[in-house]
C-alpha cells in the first residue's frame, strides 16, 4: 500500500498544496491495462488503484479538486460508461484516510453501474464523494452552499462523464446548489423542475422487493408477518408506514437517533412497532426474531459476526453494500438457507426517480410506474425473480448471480451515445484538465 493512501484527506490536502496541486486525476488505460495519474507524484495512487482486486474494476476516471474555500477533497468517480454518463450520487461523509475514501468511491460507483444496468437504465455508473473537513461545521448552510457550488464547478469542468444526485449526508438542498453551477446534477428540488427527494420511491421499492422474495419462497403476503428494519431514516421511516399499510403484524426497529425513533412512536402509535433507541455500532437488531430482515440504515453489517445470528428467513433492505464482502457474506448466507435479496436489485428507485428528469414529468407516471409492477421483465419484481430462480438453478449464491448479469448489461452500449463517457474523459486527459482552473 503506497503512503499518500494512508494520509487523513486534510493531511493529503496539504501535501497537494506543498506540490502546489489543485486538480488530479486517475483514469484508466483499457490498451495497456494501467491506471494513470496526472501528476507523477500521484502515480503512487494510481498503482494502489490499480493493484487492488477488492473495489477497483477498470474504472473509466476519477477526477478531484480542493474547494477554493474550506479545503474539502471533493471527487467524482467514474466507473463504466457503455450504457451512458456515469450516473449515481455525491456522498458527504468523514474518511479516517486517503484510502477509505478512494475504496469508498471505487466501489459505490462500481455499485451504480450495476444498479442502474439491472433497472434497464440507459446510465453508466458513477459517483460523488466528498471528505469532509472535521475542521468546519457540517450543518452550516452557508458552508455548504459553498463547498456545493463548488462540486458543481467540478462536474462542469468534467464536461457532463458523471450526473450527480442526492446520496447519504446531501440533500435536495444541496443539489440545488449544485445546481446552480451544472447541469449535470438531479434530484433538484420540485421548484427547479427537479424530482425531488428520492426516499419515498426507494421504500416503495424495498416493499417490491420483500414482496417478490415471498412469492419466490412460496410464502404469501406480507400481511402477517414480522420484519425487522435497521434505521428509521428517510427509507426506513416511510418503510415501516408502507409495511403497516400491508397489513404486517409487527415491525422491530431502532435507530441511534433518539428524535427520529420519537416521531414514528407518535406517528404510529396504533400499531405494533417495537422501536427502540441503540448506539452507534450496535447491531443486535439483526438478531431478532422476525420473518423479514430490512437493513436501512448502515453498509457492512452482513459478516461473519452477524449472518450466525440472523433468524430472519430473508433479507432484503436498502443499505446500499450491506455485505462487507460481497462474495464471502453471499456464500455464507445462502449456506445458513437466508434468503438474501442483493440491495442493487431493491434500492434503485432513487436513481430511477431522477435518473431521467430531463424527459419530464407525468402523473403517476409509467415510465417509473413500471419498475414497480410485476410484469415489466426489468421491474424489481421481475428481476429479483429471475435472480433467484437461476441461484436455485445453479446453486449460486444470488449477489453472484446478478452481479454477473449486470456486468453483461452493463457493458451493452447505449444506442446513440454508448461510451461517450470515455471519450469525453480521453478528451479531458488531452485537454490537460488538471493543469487549468
Ligand atoms: P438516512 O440517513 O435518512 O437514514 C439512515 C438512518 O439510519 C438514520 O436515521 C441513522 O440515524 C440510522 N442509523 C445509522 N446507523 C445506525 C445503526 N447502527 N443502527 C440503527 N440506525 C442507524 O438515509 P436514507 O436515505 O434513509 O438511506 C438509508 C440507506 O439506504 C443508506 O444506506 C442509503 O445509502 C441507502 N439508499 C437510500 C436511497 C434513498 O433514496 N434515500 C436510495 C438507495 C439506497
Amino acid at each position: 500500500m503506497s503512503k499518500l493512501s494512508d494520509l487523513h484527506p486534510l493531511e493529503f490536502i496539504n501535501y497537494l498544496r506543498d506540490q502546489q496541486i489543485n486538480r488530479f486525476f486517475f483514469v484508466y488505460n483499457p490498451e495497456s491495462k494501467t491506471v494513470m495519474a496526472s501528476h507523477e507524484q500521484l502515480q503512487p495512487i494510481a498503482e494502489f488503484i490499480q493493484s487492488d482486486g477488492r473495489d477497483f474494476m477498470q474504472h473509466e476516471g476519477l477526477f478531484f479538486h480542493v474547494t477554493k474555500n474550506y479545503d474539502t477533497l471533493q471527487g467524482a468517480f467514474v466507473h463504466r460508461t457503455c450504457r451512458g454518463q456515469g450516473a449515481g450520487g455525491v456522498r458527504y461523509w468523514q474518511y479516517p484516510t486517503m484510502e477509505d475514501y478512494l475504496r469508498d468511491g471505487l466501489r459505490l460507483s462500481k455499485g451504480m453501474t450495476r444498479k442502474n444496468a439491472l433497472a434497464g437504465l440507459w446510465w453508466g455508473g458513477g459517483k460523488g464523494v466528498i471528505a469532509h473537513n472535521p475542521e468546519i461545521e457540517k450543518s452550516n448552510p452557508e458552508i455548504r452552499a459553498s463547498i456545493y457550488k463548488e462540486y458543481g464547478d467540478l462536474l462542469t469542468s468534467i464536461r457532463g462523464c458523471y450526473v450527480t444526485a442526492e446520496d447519504v449526508g446531501t440533500n435536495v438542498d444541496d443539489m440545488a446548489n449544485i445546481f446552480s453551477s451544472t447541469r449535470f446534477t438531479t434530484c433538484i428540488p420540485g421548484h427547479l423542475g427537479g424530482s425531488g427527494n428520492p426516499s419515498v420511491p426507494t421504500a416503495r421499492g424495498v416493499i417490491c422487493g420483500i414482496e417478490a422474495a415471498l412469492e419466490f419462497s412460496d410464502e404469501g403476503a406480507l400481511a402477517g408477518k414480522i420484519v425487522a428494519v435497521q434505521g428509521m431514516g428517510n427509507v426506513g421511516g416511510r418503510l415501516i408506514h408502507y409495511l403497516f399499510e400491508k397489513k404486517v403484524a409487527r415491525v422491530i426497529a431502532c435507530d441511534i437517533n433518539p428524535e427520529i425513533v420519537e416521531q414514528l412512536k407518535i406517528q404510529l402509535q396504533n400499531e405494533d412497532l417495537e422501536a427502540k433507541v441503540v448506539k452507534s455500532g450496535d447491531d443486535s437488531i439483526l438478531a431478532a426474531d422476525c420473518d423479514i430482515l430490512t437493513p436501512c440504515a448502515t453498509g457492512a453489517i452482513l459478516n461473519p459476526r452477524t449472518i450466525p445470528e440472523i433468524k430472519a428467513r430473508i433479507v432484503c433492505g436498502a443499505a446500499n453494500n450491506q455485505l462487507e464482502d460481497s462474495e464471502r457474506d453471499d456464500q455464507l448466507l445462502h449456506e445458513d438457507g437466508i434468503l438474501y435479496v442483493p440491495d442493487f436489485l431493491t434500492n434503485r428507485m432513487g436513481i430511477v426517480n431522477c435518473a431521467n428528469e430531463q424527459y419530464g414529468f407525468i402523473t403517476k407516471d409509467p415510465f417509473f410506474e413500471k419498475h414497480l409492477s410485476r410484469e415489466w421483465e426489468h421491474s424489481i419484481h421481475q428481476t429479483i425473480l429471475r435472480v433467484l430462480k437461476e441461484s436455485r438453478e445453479t446453486g449460486n449464491p444470488p449477489a453472484k448471480v446478478a452481479i454477473r448479469m449486470a456486468d453483461e448489461l452493463s457493458s451493452k452500449h447505449h444506442p446513440i451515445f454508448g461510451q461517450r463517457g470515455r471519450q469525453i474523459i480521453e478528451s479531458l486527459v488531452a485537454d490537460k484538465w488538471h493543469e487549468r482552473r
